[in-house]
């Protein structure tokens, strides 16, 4: 080993020990100890020293690397490179432990931002109203009008085993709302709910991001604080200085994004709220006839299914009835569409109405009117229908000015057989309505197999 005592000069540790032995040199024998106690000091003083000056070199390095993983402008990168300026102060070992917090610290934000190769990418927040890169991984449509009908899906409006729409009748082809429509309306609302997710998530990140950005600064002002006036901390200060110069400016750079990233998410949500009510409304509008407000076809098909599920469970007796106005036409030809649109909307309003809440009446078709009467057996159902002819013959609506008596109506009724679908009951009843016509009309029928006692004319 070449003199250490030469080109070495005392450390601390050292000093303290020979000062130690310095006080009990009364021997020779003492003095030659202490020569070799001090060599062996100075050396091991020197190669921990080494140790660390490597290890903060080594370090360094890393964070030079950690640093270029991320965006010139990121947090990271500004991280990375001030703790390289705290390990260019030859930090002893307990600084050294105080760096180690912060190096794991952005070794974990390196893990996280690469999970595939390559450096990460800045994924900037779009500006409020404004569209999201092309390549955003999730499409934002705010003010998206609703594309027109793809040729290639099937509307329930033309279903084949519907029914298209009787002419002239109200909520019409053009004014009926698809079934792409709403699928639409379905995917654009999940779309709006995954980039609300998708927000969160980088807000949070954004949010830890800011917290450690906070410590640092903190810590990096107690360096600052601490440290002396020597002319060699001076220019360290002032590069410290000019570093935390920039991060305050990212730290006001990144609660400037948390703003906006803010002000995004009130617009997502008012966009998800304004989307839930378009659903609701356009759910509403596809079960509502719009002449008369009734429940349309549709509506009852559903209900008229549940209630059988339900009679098929309990057993309790379901009847249904189908009315058509007679003579419809002739009210159109003689006094108009107008004068026939009033007599369907005042049969809805002010006859119809007289069946009991329970009861579903609704629209079926042009002047035909079905009603379920649950809970209710065909002895029910015929004073139901006997109170509404009596109720619509004493009845009148407005035509410029004079009273005009409403027209009759003819009425089939079906009473639920046990094992019948639906569309068995429907049927049934839809005869019992054409036999009341083929006989007369103004009349109310029973489906044959509910004939026993003969129908009321
Ligand atoms: P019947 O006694 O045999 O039932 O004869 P009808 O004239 O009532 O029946 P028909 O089926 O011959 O004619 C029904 C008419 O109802 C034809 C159609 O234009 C009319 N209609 C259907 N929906 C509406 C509507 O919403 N408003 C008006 N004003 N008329 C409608
Ligand atoms: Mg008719
Ligand atoms: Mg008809």
């Amino acid at each position: 080993m070449a003199g250490p005592e030469s080109n070495i000069t005392t450390p601390p540790l050292t000093s303290k020990v020979l000062q130690l032995l310095a006080e009990q040199e009364q021997t020779p024998s003492v003095g030659v100890i202490t020569r070799h106690v001090r060599e062996i000091l100075a050396t091991h003083e020197h190669e921990t020293e080494q140790s660390l000056a490597l290890c903060a070199s080594l370090l360094h390095e890393l964070l030079g690397v950690y640093g270029n993983l991320f965006p010139a402008s990121s947090p990271q990168r500004l991280e990375a490179r001030l703790l390289g300026l705290r390990l260019a102060q030859h930090p002893d070992l307990g600084q050294l432990e105080q760096l180690r917090h912060h190096i794991g610290a952005l070794a974990d934000a390196v893990n996280k931002a690469l999970p595939a190769a390559g450096p990460v990418a800045p994924e900037p927040f779009p500006e409020p109203g404004e569209p999201p890169a092309p390549d955003a991984p999730v499409p934002v449509e705010t003010a998206e009008p609703p594309q027109a009908e793809s040729p290639d899906i099937p509307t329930e409006a033309a279903a084949p085993d519907q029914e298209p729409p009787a002419d002239g009748e109200a909520g019409g082809e053009d004014r009926r709302l698809d079934v792409a429509q709403r699928r639409q309306i379905d995917e654009k609302r999940a779309r709006v709910q995954k980039v609300q997710e998708t927000l969160a998530h980088q807000v949070r990140d954004v949010i830890k991001q800011n917290e450690r950005f906070g410590a640092l600064l903190s810590s990096e002002h107690e360096n600052l604080l601490r440290s002396g006036d020597d002319a060699d901390l001076r220019q360290l200060k002032q590069s410290l200085i000019a570093e935390v110069v920039t991060l305050r400016e990212g730290h006001n750079a990144l609660a400037k994004k948390l703003e906006m990233a803010s002000n995004y998410l009130q617009i997502i949500e008012t966009e998800g709220q304004y989307l839930n009510d378009e659903l609701t409304r356009v759910h509403i509008l596809s079960l509502t006839d719009e002449l008369t407000e009734l429940p349309n076809r549709r509506a009852f098909m559903r209900r008229l299914e549940d209630e059988v599920a339900r009679v098929q469970r309990y057993g309790y007796p379901l009847s249904l009835a189908l009315i058509d106005m007679d003579g419809f036409k002739a009210v159109n030809d003689k006094y108009g569409h107008a004068a026939g649109d009033e007599v369907l909307r005042n049969f809805s309003t002010n006859i119809l109405s007289i069946f009991r809440h329970h009861d579903m009446v609704a629209r079926y078709g042009g002047e035909e009117f079905a009603v379920l009467l649950p809970n209710t057996d065909k002895a029910g159902a015929l004073r139901a229908l006997e109170k509404v002819k009596k109720r619509n013959s004493e009845s009148s609506y407005q035509l410029d000015g004079q009273t005009m008596p409403m027209p009759t109506f003819s009425a089939g009724i079906s009473l639920y057989k046990p094992g019948e679908t639906p569309g068995n009951l429907i049927e049934r009843a839809d005869r019992a309505l054409y036999q009341a016509k083929r006989t007369g009309r103004n009349r109310i029928e029973l489906a044959p197999h509910d004939a026993a006692d003969p129908a009321p004319r």
